[in-house]
């Protein structure tokens, strides 16, 4: 398999894709390394998002071999992903139901089973890397992130810019506690209130059952879904708080810009430049315009299906063969992308991953 790739400024310092990690290795010294791989539960996931979660596998199975750490991949399962929009016509705001909400933690339990888990399975068997599975709505849920969202409270106007540098105001949802799940997608009517230590009030309008208060303690209240980059701010605090464990945080390379608007919010609340937090950016899947691979605009129809692009680059369960042959293809490609860092940090058309994907593997774990 020939794979021709330019020379970039990092892939030029780096002898190893893992080498980005040294200097966080050799400040932190950590007992495990975590890699921390989040994908929105919102139908069949496509190709980039099968690539860059073999990349967690493959990277963890690489840094156990080089470091002698033990490792592990987390999947973050994030479940608070919009299912179902409607309008207020009283207000005109557009108002969202997520994923959990509607199909309840069973019903989120038995997606994550049947769309991720067989293939994780697969990797994790093959690379003898453990995984576990955590949703949003159970991180939501725990102490630490509570706490965390709590503390940074006070001080969130020093990041609000940061998160929402549009219009200063970075969104905060709490659903309807009446069960119905309904929340205002863009936070218009929503206030939040420190009420003392540990405690906070947020009120907000139902579409259905008009004004509500709901509190927020670090140990129950109202379910907490932050806008996607607040609510990175907020989990990126949580991971630095675990002792003795290097949390990486595994994006596709589109997060990289707004991974910057991170790091400010997350320096504005007082972290310096060295404890931010570690992440790899995994090439990503374009088509022939550069543009992101996007099931949503082809499905829509407002782009077209790109030249070289296969069925199952949008619906991986399409994938014509087993889960145990994708994982092999998966994990065969990884090792040609981490071969060497011009690459991994690169992109890669639909029709260079297929050329790319069809070549048989031998062993499996070559
Ligand atoms: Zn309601």
């Amino acid at each position: 398999m020939t794979l021709i790739s330019p020379n970039t400024v990092l892939a030029n310092a780096l002898t190893n894709v893992e080498d980005f990690l040294a200097p966080r290795i050799r400040a932190s010294k950590p007992l495990r390394i975590a890699l921390v791989v989040g994908t929105q539960i919102n139908g069949a996931p496509h190709a980039g998002t099968s690539l860059v979660q073999s990349m967690a596998f493959a990277t963890a199975a690489r840094l156990h071999d080089r470091h002698g750490l033990p490792v592990e991949v987390r999947f973050s399962a994030l479940d608070n992903a919009p299912h179902e929009l409607a309008t207020d016509p009283a207000s005109g705001h557009r108002y969202q139901r997520a994923y959990a909400h509607i199909l309840g933690t069973d019903g989120i339990t038995d997606l994550v089973g049947s769309l991720y888990r067989p293939l994780f399975d697969a990797l994790s068997e093959r690379l003898d890397v453990p995984y576990s599975v955590e949703t949003y709505s159970e991180q939501q849920a725990t102490v630490l992130f509570r706490e965390t969202w709590l503390r940074v409270l006070p001080r969130l106007d020093a990041a609000r810019l940061w998160l929402a540098p549009s219009t200063g105001v970075p969104h905060l949802r709490v659903p309807c506690p009446q069960s119905c799940g309904w929340a205002e997608k863009y936070a218009q009517r929503t206030r939040v209130e420190l009420a003392g230590r540990g405690l906070a009030r947020v009120s907000a309008v139902c579409l259905h059952h008009g004004p509500y208060t709901a509190t927020v303690t670090p140990t129950g209240g109202g379910y907490l879904d932050l806008a996607t980059l607040y609510r990175n701010m907020v989990k990126e605090l949580v991971a630095l708080a675990e002792p003795d464990v290097l949390q990486v945080m595994v994006k596709g390379t589109d997060w990289m810009p707004g991974s910057l608007l991170v790091d400010g919010a997350l320096q504005a609340v007082g972290l310096t430049r060295g404890q931010l937090p570690a992440r790899l950016f995994c090439p990503m899947i374009v088509a022939e315009t550069g543009a992101k691979l996007s099931k949503s605009l082809i499905r829509s129809g407002e782009a077209a299906l790109p030249a070289g692009a296969e069925p199952w680059m949008l619906d991986t369960r399409k994938w014509p063969g087993t889960v145990g042959q994708f994982a092999d293809r998966l994990l065969k490609l990884a090792g040609l992308l981490l071969s060497h860092p011009r690459h991994f940090f690169r992109s890669y058309s639909a029709a260079e991953l297929s050329r790319l994907m069809s070549v048989p593997t031998g062993s499996p774990t070559t």
